[in-house]
């Protein structure tokens, strides 16, 4: 049997543990095509006007895995860490799939909550296995080596390479870029490693010469600790990862500038963009941009504003001491 995977939201973050898991259950999975303008019309047509451009995209690659499988995996993510949650819009999107795209396989629907404990882990790839028709040895077998694959790869995400080296391994990763000028980019997994909607802003910064950060290389004990400092606990784990990251570089002196890589139409962003803006502002006052992407987002624009970044930043290393502390 042939399992879709849509190329799409969670796919950067558990791909690794996803795919291992069918894979040595003796299934074949096939996944979306990368992000093209076509997918991300159809996603648009298909989904609802208010979603985030991150829905919109996902409905896209579901809608190109249309005919090539027999069934599609759709993961609804309710918490992926004990006693915390993530966006909404993960948990009701088998639904929203569902409801606005006719002529589907039938899904395969993956429920995924941590919230009440790290055990709820096996428990729930054990269901997703049922719902394949297998149990026993065989599953604690895949479950075992998906989790050794999923460690091995946040393993290297931790080492300062971005998903996409992993992922997408014709994109070498070469070690020494590392002690160059680094750019911080903040923002969800899913906008920065896909490569069309993000108009390939991490490999423009990289063949520009620059290193870059990205949320996913700050160890897990760095971004609790940080966020211990705030006044009100962030139970979100895509914000707390986010505003984690963007105070860890700024209070280790880590990064030369900061980019945050905004979806519109996204509650998320919209305050932890705010919280680190001020942070910056208030202490640190490192060179930051904020990009903010949806459907309509033009490569000119975008490009336009990301030379004026870097030079800001260029001008700033090189004659910053220059400027007046009053502005
Ligand atoms: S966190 Fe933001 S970008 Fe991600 S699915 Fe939710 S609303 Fe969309």
């Amino acid at each position: 049997m042939k399992i879709g995977i849509p190329r799409a939201l969670s796919y950067f973050d558990y791909f690794p543990i996803w795919k291992t898991f069918l894979d040595k259950l003796g299934f074949k999975t096939i996944i979306s095509s990368p992000t093209t303008k076509d997918i991300l019309d159809k996603g648009v047509s298909l989904c609802v006007d208010d979603a985030c451009l991150p829905v919109k995209i996902f409905h896209g690659h579901v809608a190109d895995l249309i005919g090539k499988v027999d069934t599609i995996f759709i993961p609804r993510l309710i918490s992926v860490s004990p006693g915390e949650y993530i966006c909404p819009k993960f948990i009701g999107l088998p639904e929203m799939v569902k409801n606005t795209i006719s002529d589907l396989p039938p899904l395969l629907v993956f429920n995924y909550d941590l919230h009440k404990g790290i055990k709820y882990r096996g428990k729930a790839f054990n269901t997703l296995a049922r719902q394949l028709g297998l149990s026993g040895g065989v599953v604690d077998r895949a479950y075992k080596e998906a989790c050794s694959m999923q460690d091995k790869y946040e393993r290297m995400l931790k080492s300062g390479q971005s998903p996409l080296n992993i992922l997408e391994p014709k994109e070498s990763w070469d070690e020494s870029i590392k002690n160059k000028v680094t750019i911080g980019i903040i923002g969800h997994s899913y906008l920065l490693c896909d490569r069309y909607i993000s108009m390939d802003l991490i490999k423009k910064i990289q063949n520009k010469g620059y290193n870059v950060k990205v949320p996913s290389n700050v160890p897990d004990k760095k971004i609790e600790e940080n966020i211990m400092d705030i006044p009100k606990r962030m139970f979100l784990s895509y914000g707390k990862r986010m505003l984690g990251s963007g105070i860890e570089w700024l209070k280790c002196d880590e990064v030369d500038g900061i980019i945050f890589l905004s979806s519109f139409g996204c509650g998320i962003d919209s305050f932890i963009e705010e919280l680190i803006r001020r942070y910056n502002a208030r202490e640190y006052k490192l060179p930051y941009a904020v990009f903010s992407l949806d459907e309509h987002s033009g490569q000119a624009g975008f490009e336009t504003r990301l030379e004026a970044f870097l030079d800001m930043m260029e001008w700033r290393n090189r004659i910053g001491h220059n400027f007046s502390a009053h502005g």
